[in-house]
């Protein structure tokens, strides 16, 4: 039997449950959010690597309207994110709203009726309103690699870790030095009889100022939430001093980029590894990565950095793209990032003249006010085009984007229409504005290449290009004079 409802979300991760607690804490009648998974939690159910952790401070990468005293530290480790999110989905009732087990296979907007028609593996769903949080670092990417897919040994994404998989004493090879990489190879090397680390280009990571929460504080916080407010409001803002730097200010510049060279010349004995761990393109161009451990590791001698690509594979022989060959190696573990530049939901979303999202976007992604798309009719998108952050927290974005949304709601039914649809105007003078913001950044002009930007159009596609505050400045109100109603 279909199931008819007002809103429907893609996805429970951070913007689904933000949207849904809002809803329903508004006491919206009728909304659904729709979960491939079986869990709450998004990418925080799904990274259960060794040393999995937020790297933004937990105190503010969490909802602000449901703040947690019980943080056991600075920067909390994936679990205790992830029963944060079950519990706020408990606390606010919202289980009951989710459909777990339930994948988006496509979703079309029917001009007829007015409404999208969404095929799921659990039957067909009808919604005035389609809101898609599928996340940007949701679905894995898996590298084209020359005879990966016959190693004989085990090998799994980082973001698909397999449990069964004991790494003890055994020779594991690493593909990748990104975010999730760092985090898992000081943890993997104190078990593990020998780790290759293959480091197509290098990272440049800064200290990580992580410290343990005492039940004395914890105390205070729960006495006195305005402290742990205040501490909230703290993190904000150092975070959006980190942003100028990435406007390419030299003094900002040269600040950063001496607090992570001499992180490295200060944590590596060796100065051929350390010359190798030297990135060569600009500070903030690809992701900062923060860690106190991740460098040491490579002092202990059965810890190897090859500093070129995995090349190939030959049975249990690894060979980098510098020609240097790793031999019987057990384990292979994929820490290649995600497909973010290209999301697959927008495969599966579909314009009346059947034109998917993903077609739209065909030189990238980009929306109106960073959320919605000409052509899309009664299509929100969180966490998509522009909303990703290099220097604060993204629950912020998606918060801001939840407002918008309520707004938007709100406007559409005071004025009595039923559909809305950005201007193609709008979207276009959005789109140029954000593009002229970006010159000049490091992302763009740091001589390196990352997932932020689209390699098919050069546009920087995935990061808000200013500080965050001003994200909330110009995405978390309803512009109607951007839309057509009716
Ligand atoms: C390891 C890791 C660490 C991170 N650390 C930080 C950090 O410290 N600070 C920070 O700001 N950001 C961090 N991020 C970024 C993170 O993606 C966001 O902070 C946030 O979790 C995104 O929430 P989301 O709801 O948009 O997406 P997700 O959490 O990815 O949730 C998307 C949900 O949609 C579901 N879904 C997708 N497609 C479908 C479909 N077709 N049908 C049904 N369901 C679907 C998925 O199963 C998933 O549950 C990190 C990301 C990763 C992977």
């Amino acid at each position: 039997m279909n199931k008819e409802v007002d809103v429907l979300i893609v996805g429970s991760g951070f913007g689904g449950l933000g949207l849904g607690a809002k809803l329903k804490q508004n006491n919206h009648p009728s909304f659904v959010i729709i979960e491939r998974a079986n869990d709450v939690g998004g990418a925080w159910r799904d990274n259960t690597y060794p040393g999995v952790e937020c790297d933004v401070p937990s105190h503010l990468y969490s909802f602000s309207w449901k703040m947690n005293p019980n943080w056991s530290k600075t920067f909390a480790p994936g679990d205790e994110i992830l029963n944060y999110m079950r519990d706020c989905a408990k606390d606010e009732n919202l289980l009951e709203n989710i459909d777990f087990n339930t994948e988006m296979l496509t979703s079309t907007w029917n001009s007829k009726d007015k409404l999208w028609h969404i095929e799921t593996t659990q039957g067909l769903y009808i919604a005035r309103y389609l809101v898609t949080a599928a996340g940007h670092l949701a679905d894995e990417h898996l590298p084209n690699i020359e005879g990966l897919k016959d190693f004989k040994g085990d090998c799994f994404h980082s973001a698909r870790w397999n449990n069964d998989a004991d790494l003890t004493n055994k020779r594991v090879a690493i593909v990748g030095s990104g975010a999730s990489a760092i985090q898992i190879v000081p943890e993997i090397s104190k078990i593990a009889k020998e780790v290759v680390v293959f480091q197509r280009s290098a990272a440049y990571v800064v200290p990580r100022p992580d410290s343990i929460y005492t039940e004395q504080q914890k105390r205070l916080f729960k006495r006195m939430p305005s402290e742990m407010n205040k501490l909230r409001q703290d993190i904000f803002w150092a975070g959006e001093y980190n942003f100028i730097q990435r406007r390419n200010v030299p003094k900002f510049v040269n600040e950063a980029k001496k607090t992570a060279l001499d992180h490295l010349e200060s944590q590596v004995e060796d100065p051929d590894i350390r010359e190798k761990l030297t990135p060569d393109y600009e500070i903030g161009c690809k992701r900062l990565l923060i860690s106190n451990h991740y460098f040491p590791t490579f002092n202990q001698p059965h810890v190897c950095l090859e500093a070129s690509a995995l090349h190939k594979v030959e049975g249990n022989t690894l060979f980098g793209k510098s020609g240097v060959r790793y031999e019987d190696i057990d384990t292979i573990i994929l820490a290649t990032g995600f497909e973010a530049t290209q999301p697959p939901f927008a495969k599966r979303v579909f314009n009346d003249q059947g034109h998917s999202l993903d077609a739209q976007w065909d030189k990238g992604m980009q929306a109106y006010d960073a959320i919605t798309v000409h052509n899309f009719p009664n299509l929100f998108v969180i966490n998509g085009p522009n909303t990703g952050l290099g220097h604060n927290s993204v629950v912020y974005i998606i918060e801001a984007q939840v407002d918008y949304i309520m707004e938007a709601l709100e406007h559409i039914k005071i004025e009595n229409k039923t559909v809305f649809e950005a201007k193609k105007s709008s979207e276009e003078q959005f789109v140029t504005r954000l593009q002229q913001m970006s010159e000049g950044t490091v992302w763009l002009a740091g001589g390196c290449k990352s997932w932020y930007v689209d390699q098919r159009s050069g546009n920087l596609t995935l990061v808000w290009p200013d500080f965050a505050y001003s994200f909330r400045d110009n995405n978390g109100t309803f512009h109607r004079e951007g839309y057509d109603l009716s």
